[in-house]
């Protein structure tokens, strides 16, 4: 069981911003000036160094690592965990927090400035008044209209089927206090869905409204099929509804089986008619195909749900890491740059 620490988190701890990074070339630079301007603004109120910045380069098939490395040369305070391939946004964000430094809070953005930096900071400072988990509520969003609405449907459905509370329109754009990451990192999922695992850690929380603006360049790195991944990972881990679901389905299915079987055996065995047709006269064809077909789809929906359930637990069994790290660039151990 994991124990939580308790000493009280110093009031400017330091900060660790963590980007996950697939193809983001055109992108990283201009996140990296940004967040300096959102910490650097507020450099009055003691904060009198940049965040250390840790990139965790998920696979990129662009030139991304090289401006990473650049990076890293130019402005220090950085490093970067670079995957031996892509292995998905949420592994990329659970690999960040394993490998924060213990006293540090750690701040989740997107490389692609649909997180505001200045929002972030915002974020930061709830944890150092006292918050373990402070995550932006998106108040709108821009881009495709289609994925907005299965969004803004996704997060209505999951809360209903989830007996956990998990906050609506909120995104993996949050940041923690070092002993919610040192909880996050205890659980150890080989599907995370990072911003549910988020709320059921629990501890205290708080959302933060925002605009989310649409990506400096470049283009998502989700596709419907992987936002309907990442929607399926959210709904399984979570629930148990839609088994439920299915066993409420194949029972009413089999009541109802039972009512046309006991009707089609009363009318066969008593020589009854309907509209003056003998059922013994009728070769109940037409029936027999409605409900046959009718019934295996449910059927073969019903295995499909116990399937996805299944599979996870296949995975679950191997055990595999999450993610493999092939080499790291700059110095990963922070250096105690901020004055507490
Ligand atoms: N990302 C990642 N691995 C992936 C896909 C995305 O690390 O396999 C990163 C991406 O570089 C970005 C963030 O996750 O920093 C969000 O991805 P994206 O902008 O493509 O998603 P969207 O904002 O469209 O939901
Ligand atoms: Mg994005």
């Amino acid at each position: 069981m994991p124990v939580l620490t308790t000493t009280p988190l110093p009031v400017r701890a330091p900060v660790l911003v963590l980007l996950p990074v697939h193809n983001e070339e055109t992108n990283l630079d201009r996140m990296v000036h940004d967040i300096d301007a959102a910490f650097a603004a507020v450099s009055h109120q003691s904060v009198s160094a940049p965040p250390f910045i840790l990139f965790v380069d998920d696979g990129s098939r662009d030139c991304s690592r090289a401006v990473i490395e650049q990076i890293i040369q130019q402005r220090g305070q950085a490093a970067c965990l670079c995957f031996s391939r892509n292995f998905g946004h949420q592994a990329a964000v659970m690999a960040g927090l394993a490998y924060a430094p213990a006293d540090y809070v750690v701040l989740i953005m997107d490389a692609d400035g649909q997180d505001p930096p200045y929002v972030g900071f915002e974020l930061v400072e709830r944890i150092w008044h006292g918050v373990d988990v402070a995550y932006g509520v998106r108040r709108n969003r821009q881009g495709n209209p289609l994925k907005r609405l299965a969004y803004w449907a996704f997060y209505r459905t999951l809360s209903q089927l989830s007996n956990l509370t998990i906050p609506l329109d909120a995104g993996d754009f949050c940041a923690y206090s070092p002993r919610a990451v040192q909880m996050m990192t205890s659980l150890k999922e080989q599907r995370p869905y990072v911003r549910g695992l988020r709320a059921w850690i629990g501890l205290r929380q708080v959302g933060v409204p925002y605009d989310r603006p649409d990506r400096y360049a470049g283009a998502t790195s989700y596709s419907w099929k992987r936002l309907m991944q990442l929607a399926a990972d959210g709904i399984i881990s979570f629930s148990l509804k839609p088994l439920r679901l299915a066993m409420i389905l194949g029972l009413l299915t089999f009541l109802v089986s039972c009512l046309l079987g006991g009707m089609y055996l009363m009318l066969y065995l008593f020589d009854w008619n309907i509209a003056g047709q003998r059922m013994r006269e009728v070769p109940g064809f037409t029936t027999l195909i409605l409900v046959m077909l009718g019934f295996s789809g449910l059927q073969m929906m019903m295995l499909g749900i116990i399937g996805e359930y299944l599979g996870r637990v296949f995975e679950e069994a191997k055990g595999r890491p999450l993610f493999i790290v092939a080499d790291t660039l700059g110095r990963l151990e922070p250096t105690s740059v901020i004055d507490r």
